[in-house]
């Protein structure tokens, strides 16, 4: 059967309270008791006294007699006389221990063995008492001229000090009854707030434990259970902070895997696009060789053979060369030789390298660019500006322009160039910096493409801090915004 903490408590309270009750009442009655004995004593060891006096006073006043003599003579007078002076009952004994006077009617215990034992001990000079019911028999001796005359007996009557007492155990009674019924009724509300506390720690931890965490402490008191509300509230906190941590391991995990299988996704697709690349040149050369075999006495197929096979010759060495650097600049760290670079010289430079082309295809390259130091390896910035350059020449139409302008701002150098070309498509701009991506493969193969001059540039870029992007262009044409931190 489950009994409840707090009735557990509450009775326990008042059985504790009940006991406290019950050892103050026993002291206090015992205590009470005993002042009373004395009390008595006291008040009949005074009457005591008087009466030896007059017992004295009689016997030497009258005719000289012997104290036995007296006793037996005057004996029962006295015994009347001492009562009006007392107050009490008397009885009077000779040194024999034969009764010789009494102010009682009639004796409440004649013969009593136990009144006869007090009587003897009297005889022997002793005070002795003896108390039945609500009555008390005191005897002590009277003293003659020279040894005892015999035994004085007081009537006592206990029956007002047993009253008092009886009055006093009834109030520790109805104050034990009270407290016993208010100590539970007030440690039953107390324990009820403090089970109440206990039942809230008790749902704090079954939300912890359905990872329902708690977001304060379940209660506030400055005391034990506050300072185990505390303790589970910094509990939760520290699970709940382990698992976000574990979560976020976890999710970080699955990311680092999902960026494994994207990357084997593109080294089967980039292997897969260099065999196709390879093989396109490859079967063009082939089919000359194989015409070759067949008419080599034809000579204007020699001379369309001789042309091709140059061509197709010159992009397989060009597309192995790009294939070479893009692995090289994934493979190894790449060797930076860093120097100062005028940015304005070094664009001027390779214009006039790229001024050729540029005529052969009609194009006018404008060049608008302010001078602006940056740290670059010349050779990864002489690569990306030739590329772009040549892109923005083979993808211009006749008698397009190139321009090409830098602005400094943000500690970076901005270097923007634009063309007037046939533009790259809204759904390509994502794509064009992936190995092997062509808007118009018959256009890009025309013009000596590969599908690697962007890729190559972009990994050349990001390797010298810098940044390129594809602007957003309203009219004709595309045009490349690439940064370099110019040099403090
Ligand atoms: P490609 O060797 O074919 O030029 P790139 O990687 O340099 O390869 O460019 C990828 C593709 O992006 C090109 O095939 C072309 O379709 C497009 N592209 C690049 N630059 C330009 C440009 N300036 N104008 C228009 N299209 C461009």
């Amino acid at each position: 059967m489950r009994v409840s903490i707090k009735l557990k408590f509450s009775l326990f309270l008042a059985v504790l309270l009940i006991l406290a009750v019950s050892v103050l009442s026993y002291v206090v009655l015992r205590g009470v008791e005993r002042n009373q004995q004395a009390q008595t004593e006291g008040y009949l060891n005074q009457h005591i006294k008087t009466v030896n006096l007059r017992v004295k006073q009689t016997f030497y006043t009258g005719t000289r007699l012997e104290p036995q003599v007296f006793m037996s003579q005057r004996g029962r007078g006295l015994a009347v006389e001492l009562a009006g002076f007392t107050g009490l009952e008397v009885t009077l004994y000779d040194a024999k221990g034969l009764q010789v006077g009494t102010s009682v009617q009639s004796d409440p215990a004649p013969g009593n063995q136990e009144v006869k034992d007090a009587l003897s001990y009297a005889l022997q000079n002793k005070i002795a008492y003896q108390s039945k019911g609500d009555s008390m028999l005191y005897l002590a001796p009277l003293q003659g001229p020279e040894e005892q005359m015999g035994v004085v007996q007081l009537h006592y009557s206990l029956k007002s000090n047993q009253a008092f007492l009886s009055t006093l155990q009834n109030l520790f009674l109805t104050t034990g009854a009270a407290v016993l019924i208010l100590s539970f009724i007030i440690g039953y509300l107390y324990f009820n707030r403090a089970v109440a506390a206990i039942r809230r720690l008790k749902q704090a931890a079954e939300e912890i434990q359905h990872a329902d965490y708690i977001p304060a402490p379940p209660i506030k008191r400055k005391d034990e259970l506050g300072e185990l509300a505390q303790g589970i509230y910094f509990m939760s906190r520290e699970i709940e902070s382990n698992i976000a941590a574990k979560d976020e391991e976890q999710r970080k995990l699955q990311l680092a895997i999902q960026k494994l299988q994207a990357l084997e996704q593109q080294q089967k697709q980039y292997i897969g696009n260099i065999s196709h690349e390879f093989k396109t040149p490859l079967t063009s050369i082939k089919a000359y060789v194989d015409l070759l075999n067949m008419y080599d006495d034809d000579p204007k197929l020699l001379l369309e053979a001789k042309v091709s096979i140059a061509k197709e010759t010159q992009r397989l060495y060009e597309m192995v060369e790009k294939v070479l650097q893009l692995t090289a600049l994934e493979k190894y760290d790449f060797e930076s030789q860093a120097e100062v670079l005028e940015v304005s010289e070094s664009l001027r430079d390779i214009c006039g390298r790229m001024s050729g082309k540029a005529e052969r295809y009609g194009n006018t390259i404008q060049l608008d660019v302010k001078p602006a130091q940056i740290w670059i390896d010349k050779e990864s910035f002489m690569h990306i500006f030739i590329n772009l350059l040549d892109n923005a020449i083979k993808y211009n139409v006749p008698n397009g322009t190139i321009h090409i302008h830098n602005e400094i701002r943000d500690h970076r150098v901005w270097i923007t160039i634009r063309d007037t070309g046939i533009g790259i498509p809204q759904e390509s701009r994502d794509k064009i910096f992936e190995p092997f991506y062509t808007v118009n493969r018959d256009r890009s193969r025309q013009s000596g493409g590969t599908g690697l001059g962007l890729s190559l540039v972009r990994n050349l870029v990001e390797k010298q801090n810098g940044t390129i992007s594809l602007l957003d262009l309203e009219g004709e044409g595309s045009a490349f915004q690439l940064s370099f931190p110019i040099r403090a």
